[in-house]
């Protein structure tokens, strides 16, 4: 299993001057922090497979975050709701990027290559002007009957 990959994430076309940080309030304990969150994120993507010559690149549109947490903790304990809640199980076995994954819901192939529903988690840092993913994983993917 491989999450190695360049992730596109379209710009929202804005060109805002952040004075401020962002602010947080924590889906499970209901802490407000700065800096640095945990989040289970919910996309549409794509993967262009161009290895073993290159990087695969990963297109990804529509990304909503679906859950901010303040740790580890409060988010691992909180996905399954959440995840519940979107009516989408979390398999035992992660997806990866393979050219063809196994939809979370009825088990059937995802053809990864098209545009297919993804869920994902990530430590996120504020850098600057831009966020820093640390540690990124697949929650979930979902075929397109399901979906
Ligand atoms: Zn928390
Ligand atoms: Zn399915």
């Amino acid at each position: 299993m491989s999450t190695t990959a360049n992730r596109h994430i379209p710009s929202t076309g804005r060109d805002e001057v952040k004075t401020e940080k962002m602010h947080f309030e924590c889906m499970t304990c209901k802490k407000m922090f700065t800096d640095r969150w945990f989040e289970v994120g919910r996309s549409f993507e794509r993967v262009r497979f161009n290895r073993p010559t290159a990087m695969n690149e990963v297109a990804i549109r529509c990304a909503d975050g679906i859950g901010v947490f303040c740790s580890r903790d409060c988010r691992d304990s909180c996905r399954g709701a959440l995840m519940r809640s979107e009516q989408v199980p979390v398999p035992s076995d992660r997806p990866g990027i393979e050219p063809v994954e196994r939809c979370a819901k009825c088990t059937g192939p995802v053809d990864m290559s098209d545009w297919h529903l993804t869920y994902t988690e990530g430590e996120c840092e504020e850098i600057g002007f831009g966020v820093r993913v640390n540690d990124f994983d697949y929650v979930a993917v979902v075929c397109r009957v399901c979906e």
